[in-house]
């Protein structure tokens, strides 16, 4: 995510605080709780609710219909899972909606509502280790989630035209039942109906062309790829569509709300001319293809949803295209397993912000660096970006500090060193989840360095480090 549209990444604005978690399992994982029922959180310590425990979800199959006029969503999701535990119930992330009818494996199932959590139990237990499929039909007006503190709105947002959605952290589940939480990625397919004259965009590539009967249209997308919750989106309402190659290519796909209309070509050819960039930097693009879409809701975010940044209200820049492109490897390709992590994502799609700058002659990642270290006041020195914090999230220090901690990183192991590390670390956990100590262990093994000091001081202390050589 990059805030503010002047500069990418400005301060936050900010988190959720976690909800009260009534049950959530004290160890990280899935499947940690004790008997048949499957915890209502998968296990991040600071955001017990979000996700949930006892399986493992493989693809997500969602058939929407949304009407502008009235608000309405309408939708059947089916979830392919696997049980990593012996079940008697299980739970799903939903937020408001109402739930008509739920299946397992085409049996009726009994089921509950308990504030954000969908509680499922199947006629018949699951064994652990066996596939299964729930079905839920479900309806209403999706309310968006509300932080506090000052991420604003985010989920599923409607607008005069469609919905602008966007759901880091947790908001997925205003628009579909999921297990929503990074830790768990799966597959999706989208069959999303709208009123004829409107697009409807989501992940991955669309399936054939959009068929139209009775004055609604139906688009059919598919991620192929692993995704996790937060990058899926149904962006919907009146769009210029540009498609076509990048110059190694790479499908494009771009799309701008009509008030935006003279930004369509500078988006079209800046994300493409990007994304091949970085897969010189990062290693192979790891996905089918690269866009990206401009709505007219003023958000005053971008959020790198997976295959199609989307930019809210705002023509972006190329620093900020950069940044949401380098998330495609960082934060979508390897995705996070608990929300503490976050400047694994933040940090690198910073720091890409700064090879872009060195790369188009804009200014070195020294000079960028130097700049925020000479500033001894500044508060990110006491807010360690290893450890982010669910009440301030998308802090400026996850992002500004995490790219500085990459930075001194660089110095210490050398370019030599620095760049295959980058590399090795895309491809060794490409479409999987990942950790700061993983990190830290691969760039000691590349670099044949002792690391932990550095590391310490840049990630874990709050304070200042000391000045790098
Ligand atoms: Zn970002």
């Amino acid at each position: 995510m990059a805030v503010g549209t002047a500069t990418a990444c400005a301060p936050s604005q900010g988190a959720v605080a976690p909800s009260s978690a009534a049950a959530a399992p004290a160890s990280a994982g899935v499947g940690t709780s004790t008997g048949t029922m499957g915890a209502p959180g998968i296990g991040d310590p600071d955001f017990p609710s979000d996700g949930n425990g006892g399986y493992d979800v493989r693809h997500y199959d969602l058939r929407l219909s949304y009407d502008p006029s009235s608000r309405k969503l309408a939708g059947s999701a089916t979830i392919e899972a696997k049980a990593a535990q012996d079940l008697t119930s299980f739970d799903l992330d939903l937020h408001g909606l109402t739930v008509s009818r739920v299946a397992v494996d085409g049996a009726a199932a009994s089921f509950s509502r308990s504030q954000d959590e969908l509680v499922i139990e199947p006629a018949q237990r699951i064994r652990n280790g066996d596939g299964f499929a729930v079905t839920v039909d479900y309806s209403g007006v999706p309310e968006p989630m509300h932080d506090t503190a000052n991420l604003g709105r985010y989920g599923f947002i409607a607008t005069p035209d469609g919905a602008f959605v966007t759901c880091e952290p947790n908001g997925a589940k205003t628009w579909f039942p999921s297990n929503d939480h990074p830790a768990d990625k799966a597959t999706y397919d989208f069959r999303i109906t709208v009123p004829e004259g409107l697009t409807a965009i989501a992940n991955g590539e669309m399936a054939g062309t959009p068929q139209t009967t009775a004055g609604k249209t139906t688009f059919v997308w598919r991620e192929k790829h692993p995704m996790a919750s937060y990058l899926a989106t149904m962006t919907t309402g009146k769009f210029q569509v540009r498609t076509g190659t990048s110059a190694k290519g790479l499908p494009i796909y771009a799309a701008v709300a009509d008030s935006f209309r003279g930004s369509l070509d500078t988006l079209f050819t800046q994300t493409g001319k990007i994304t091949d960039y970085w897969s010189t930097v990062f290693g192979p693009y790891p996905f089918s293809s690269t866009g990206g879409v401009i709505d007219d809701y003023a958000a005053g975010y971008a959020l790198e949803n997976q295959t199609k940044p989307i930019y809210g209200g705002f023509s972006p820049e190329p620093a900020i295209i950069a940044h949401e492109l380098a998330h495609q490897w960082f934060g979508d390709s390897l995705s996070i397993g608990r929300w503490r992590d976050l400047w694994l994502n933040e940090g690198f799609a910073t720091y890409a912000e700064w090879l872009w700058a060195e790369h188009t002659g804009q200014g070195t990642a020294d000079s960028a660096f130097r700049r925020y270290y000479e500033n001894a006041a500044d508060p990110m020195w006491a807010y360690p970006p290893g450890a982010a914090r669910a009440d301030d999230l998308f802090s400026a220090a996850v992002y500004n500090r995490g790219a500085m901690t990459l930075h001194a990183l660089r110095r210490e192991i050398g370019d030599q060193k620095f760049f295959p590390l980058i590399r090795a670390w895309a491809d060794a956990h490409r479409y999987g989840n990942v950790s700061t100590r993983e990190f830290i262990a691969l760039a000691e093994r590349v670099s044949g360095k002792d690391l932990k000091g550095l590391f310490d001081a840049w990630l874990f202390q709050p304070k200042r480090p000391a000045p790098v050589m």
